[in-house]
C-alpha cells in the first residue's frame, strides 16, 4: 500500500493556486501526519519560506500567479540551498524538465499526480537527511 507513509513532524509547503489541486494534496498527505501549510502563489510561498525556518519541504507548482514556480524556487534555493524543493508542471514541452531543474528543483512530477509516486519522492527526500 502507498499510504502507510509517516511524515509526523514534518513540515510541507504546498504552493499551488488552484485549490482543486491543493485539496487533492492535503487528502492524500493528511493520512502521513505531515503539517501542511498552502501558498497561492509563488510570491506567498517565497514568503512562507522567509517566515519559517522549520519547512522541511516544498512542493512547487510551476504556473502562479504573482510569481511563478521557476522564479520562486530560484528565490528559495537563495535563502534554503538545501531545502528539497519538488515542481509540479501540466506542461509537457521539450526542454521543460531542464527548465525546472536549472531553476533549482530537485526534482518534478507532471500532472496529473500520481499519489504513490508523489509519496514516494516525499519520503525519499524527507528520510534523506
Ligand atoms: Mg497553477
Amino acid at each position: 500500500m502507498f499510504n502507510n507513509y509517516d511524515f509526523s513532524g514534518k513540515k510541507i509547503l504546498i504552493a499551488e493556486d488552484e485549490r482543486t489541486n491543493y485539496l487533492f494534496l492535503e487528502a492524500l498527505l493528511k493520512r502521513t501526519n505531515a503539517i501542511l501549510i498552502w501558498a497561492e502563489t509563488g510570491k506567498t510561498a517565497l514568503e512562507a519560506v522567509q517566515k519559517d525556518s522549520a519547512i522541511d519541504l516544498v512542493l512547487m507548482d510551476i504556473k502562479m500567479p504573482e510569481m511563478n514556480g521557476y522564479e520562486a524556487t530560484h528565490e528559495i534555493k537563495k535563502i534554503r540551498p538545501q531545502l528539497p524543493i519538488i515542481a509540479q508542471t501540466a506542461y509537457a514541452l521539450a526542454g521543460e524538465k531542464e527548465k525546472i531543474l536549472s531553476a533549482g528543483c530537485d526534482d518534478y512530477l507532471s500532472k496529473p499526480i500520481m499519489g504513490k509516486i508523489l509519496l514516494e519522492k516525499i519520503d525519499n527526500y524527507l528520510n534523506k537527511k
